[in-house]
């Protein structure tokens, strides 16, 4: 059994074998003399069915998007029904969807997770899709999170190596909010970085094969999703290579693609870890050029979201950041680099894993100038600090 301490939104998680069980428990106790309604779709309905016979269920369409249209829908079942809780039976789309629907309800909701495809289970902001836009909306975190390993090891492996993919990121983003303490001062939190590390080492100790992998992968996207929840914002969890995830989702360089959140999290890791890799060999000081976050500059990649991206940026979150305090970093930037993993041998791993490795795997265009373009701008998406926000990228 893993230990998570309870944040202060899920104050219950049990990942292990008694999940099932323990969330019946839950039911009786925590809401009694309530009914629930299981949220899932077409690919999960077969799990809501079996392991909640007695619950109504509400089932989405195969492949059903959080849209806010879905998530009204469900808020309305939810409320004309009288259900005084949800639980989500699903993975990403149908958490999305059923956070979104209970914050609306003003009623809690359960996750039941159906695979280890991401991180975003104990997450308080919805990823929705509104008029064909992406926008997080604050919603609510689910009060309990049990995950049964008999229900999300048999899920499609293509979801647990998302879900390896998304945590393998976290090289990145902890890198980035160690450069960010270094540049400009960020406070660090060296329990949640090692909560982190520990998650990602015990990951890549076991065997892909080996019946405890899957629950090595959830285990970890619980814990990176918890660290979110310890600290109050997505920093832990999210750096650089969810900048490019998140530019690629919103369509305004590439047109919408079928791969997973995780397997493009993956890709965007090995590309940033590629850059990084090189830092040690610029004079970062020098090659520094202070971003300009003006209609000139974003439009031609952001067109119609540029007012929004400029709107992220302002005030100038770099404003304070010079030359002298780069110079000043730089070796400690350097040593942290030494510390990432190597590119090839991480890419070897995912390969071997049978992990997506290269943009053309994930639908998008592998040239050197996409990636470029996608590193240049990609740090625009959030006003947070990253290593790749200093970099001189050419495109
Ligand atoms: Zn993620």
């Amino acid at each position: 059994m893993p230990v998570i301490a309870p944040g202060p939104y899920t104050k219950t998680l049990v990942i292990g074998d008694r999940a099932k069980r323990e969330a019946h428990k839950y039911f009786s106790e925590e809401f009694s003399g309530k009914k629930g309604l299981v949220v899932c779709d077409e690919n999960t309905e077969f799990i809501a069915r079996r392991d909640f016979p007695a619950f109504e269920s509400l089932t989405f369409e195969k492949g059903a998007v959080a849209t806010d249209t879905n998530g009204d829908a469900a808020a309305l079942r939810l409320s004309k029904g009288g259900f005084g809780y949800a639980v989500a039976c699903g993975s990403g789309s149908i958490s999305d969807i059923t956070r979104y629907a209970a914050a609306k309800a003003g009623i809690p909701f359960v996750s039941y997770p159906t695979a280890a495809s991401m991180d975003g289970f104990v997450s308080s902001v919805a990823a929705m899709t509104i008029d064909g836009r992406k926008a997080t909306l604050p919603s609510k975190a689910p009060v309990a999170l049990f995950a049964d390993p008999a229900v999300f090891s048999s899920a499609p492996r293509r979801l647990t190596l998302s879900g390896v993919g998304d945590i393998l990121g976290k090289y990145i983003s902890l890198f980035d909010w160690r450069t960010a303490h270094w540049l400009m001062d960020e406070k660090l939190d060296d329990d949640l970085i090692n909560l982190i590390n520990r998650a990602i080492d015990k990951m890549l100790a076991l065997d892909p094969d080996s019946p405890g992998f899957a629950e090595a992968v959830m285990e970890g996207l619980v814990m990176t999703g918890m660290t979110i929840q310890y600290y109050g914002s997505s920093r832990p969890a999210s750096g650089a290579e969810h900048h490019l995830s998140h530019l690629w989702e919103m369509h305004c360089m590439s047109e919408p693609t079928d791969a997973l959140h995780g397997e493009k999290v993956g890709v965007s890791t090995l590309i940033v870890l590629d850059r990084y890799k090189a830092a040690p060999d610029e004079d970062l000081a020098a090659e520094y050029i202070k971003p300009e976050f003006t209609k000139e500059n974003l439009f031609h990649i952001y067109g119609p979201l540029t007012d929004g991206i400029i709107g992220e940026n302002t005030p100038d979150p770099l404003a304070a950041l010079t030359r002298e305090k780069i110079k000043a970093v730089q070796p400690e930037i350097n040593r942290m680099v030494k510390e990432l993993p190597d590119t090839e041998a991480l890419r070897d791993y995912m390969k071997k894993i049978g992990a997506v490795t290269t943009l053309d795997e994930i639908g998008l265009p592998n040239t050197p100038r996409f990636k470029n373009l996608s590193m240049k701008y990609a740090p625009y998406v959030r006003r947070r600090i990253t290593l790749l926000k200093i970099l001189n990228i050419k495109d």
